[in-house]
């Protein structure tokens, strides 16, 4: 994105020399990669509304660069990062091990142990540090029980569903007899994780004749639903954009779609009705989340409720229709963040 690129210079610019003495200048956080291109969105348009942005980087205690907590005052790379009151978080990283390939097989990398230990070590310490910044009153956009690490499906369904909004019907599962009677009644049946990172499938074939896998860990199994893939953008109380992602190809999962994968998917703007929108802001309160991509099933009046996404990708849908979904996030974090 060129000419995107020409502003987060300048952006960059400021937020590194700033032209005004540190300490006077209202200072927002992105917890997330200065080379993320919705981070530098989001900085660009603070600075926009008078902000510098701190950058601290995820990678930052991969990468041994100083971060230290000192009788409740914040260090990075040596300076008082304090005054900073309001920060938006791309993503906490989850502890993982480390793997290799050998011989077109996925195997633990020998050492793994050390480096899964520190890792579930760095992911604790940064969730602990955002909970005090959050316990001090600082704007967290979202907070770190909501941005990654875990991702919480079975509860927001439950919080969807409690509100009243319409989900698929859904078994969560490791038992492979439940997970029969639930095909045997509703028949049309996809299956997804509950962490997510793999596309869904329709339950039928192989996949019917391995259900004793899912004993090792639970699945999530629910009635195909119909219609438009709908993405919603919230932000605060507001809407910020409502769209129906199109690619060229019917998908059961529209990830699936090489146009997708390739940037070129299309987006539709579709109107949520009163209601729905309603269920939008309720829901993701009610899941902790200021910011939220939320994903629907659209058809005729049918809107069903799949997901709330804490750390949304959207830079395409904003640069393709304009939808200002970085200054909605800017300015929920600068103003979170004015004394
Ligand atoms: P993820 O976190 O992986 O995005 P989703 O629940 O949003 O999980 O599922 C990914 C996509 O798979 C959805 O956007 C939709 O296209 C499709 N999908 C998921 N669940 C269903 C369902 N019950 N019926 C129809 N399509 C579904
Ligand atoms: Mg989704
Ligand atoms: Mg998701």
């Amino acid at each position: 994105f060129p000419s995107l690129d020409v502003h987060l210079q300048d952006c960059k610019a400021r937020t590194m020399c700033g032209s005004h003495s540190r300490g006077s200048a209202l200072r927002i956080g992105v917890f997330g990669p200065a080379a993320d291109v919705q981070c530098r969105a989001v900085a660009r348009e603070a600075a926009a509304l008078g902000a510098d942005t701190l950058f601290i980087e995820p990678d930052a205690l991969d990468r041994g660069l100083p971060l230290s907590m000192l009788d409740g005052r914040t260090l990075y790379l040596g300076e008082p990062v304090d005054d900073v009151r309001g920060f938006y978080l791309r993503g906490i990283p989850a502890p993982y091990a480390p793997s290799l390939e050998r011989d077109g097989e996925l195997v633990l990398y020998e050492d793994w142990f050390t480096t899964f230990m520190h890792t579930r070590e760095r992911a604790s310490y940064y969730v602990a540090w955002l909970l005090q910044l959050a316990h001090r009153g600082v704007t967290l956009v979202n907070g770190p029980h909501a941005a990654s690490v875990m991702q919480y499906k079975p509860f927001q369904l439950h919080a969807l569903r409690s509100l009243g909004a319409r989900v698929p019907r859904t078994l969560i599962s490791n038992d492979p007899a439940a997970i029969r009677a639930f095909h045997a009644e509703v028949k049309d049946v996809i299956f997804k994780p509950i962490m997510g990172g793999a596309v869904t499938r329709v339950l039928e074939g192989e996949a019917l004749g391995r259900l004793e896998d899912v004993t090792a860990s639970p699945v999530i199994f629910q009635e195909r639903i119909p219609g438009a893939d709908l993405r919603v953008m919230l932000v605060g109380e507001e809407i910020v954009s409502s769209v129906a992602i199109e690619t060229p190809e019917q998908h059961l999962d529209f990830r699936a779609d090489p146009v997708y994968s390739g940037g070129g998917a299309s987006y539709r703007e579709v109107p949520l009705p009163e209601p729905i929108q309603r269920f939008c802001r309720e829901a993701a309160r009610a899941c902790g989340l200021t910011f939220a991509g939320i994903d629907i099933k659209h058809q005729g009046d049918d809107w069903v409720f799949l997901e709330l996404n804490s750390s949304p990708i959207y830079l395409d849908v904003e640069l393709k229709l304009g939808h200002p979904i970085s200054r909605a996030i800017a300015r929920c974090v600068v103003e979170g963040a004015r004394p």
